[in-house]
């Protein structure tokens, strides 16, 4: 038997059928701030500073290009969830804020998490896991 992260890892593997994704490809103007900092970025440049997936807590590692510090983000359909990844007998993410962004899709597989949003398509290289 798995934890519910790894099952709810693997109900995440399969990319969503292609009547679940978003049809628009016009996407507003959405702007994530560094929770540090304050400097905002666009969608895409967010993405760009995705540095690794964390498959136990279920979280990617972000950091600025202004302020150089990190933080640990969880990526959803629509949403970047902002929060800290914390040790309660595996690791776990706390999610403390959500910014929604339309057109987001993240899905993870065997290599990490694949992102897509207006068009391009980002890799984040998995961790490993420490299990
Ligand atoms: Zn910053």
């Amino acid at each position: 038997m798995g934890s519910p992260d790894r099952a709810n890892a693997s109900a995440q593997a399969a990319r969503p059928a292609a009547a679940a994704r978003p049809r628009a490809r016009i996407l507003p103007p959405v702007r994530l701030p560094c929770s540090w900092c304050d400097a905002e970025f666009g969608v895409a440049d967010f993405l760009d500073r995705c540095r690794f997936y964390w498959r136990d807590a279920r979280s990617v590692r972000w950091d600025c290009p202004r302020c150089g510090r990190w933080e640990d983000i969880d990526l959803h359909p629509g949403e970047v969830r902002r929060g800290y990844v914390y040790w309660a007998g595996d690791s776990r993410f706390a999610h403390m804020r959500t910014a929604i962004v339309p057109g987001l899709l993240p899905y993870s597989g065997e290599d990490g998490l694949t992102v897509e949003y207006g068009g391009r398509v980002w890799r984040v290289p998995d961790l490993g896991s420490s299990r």
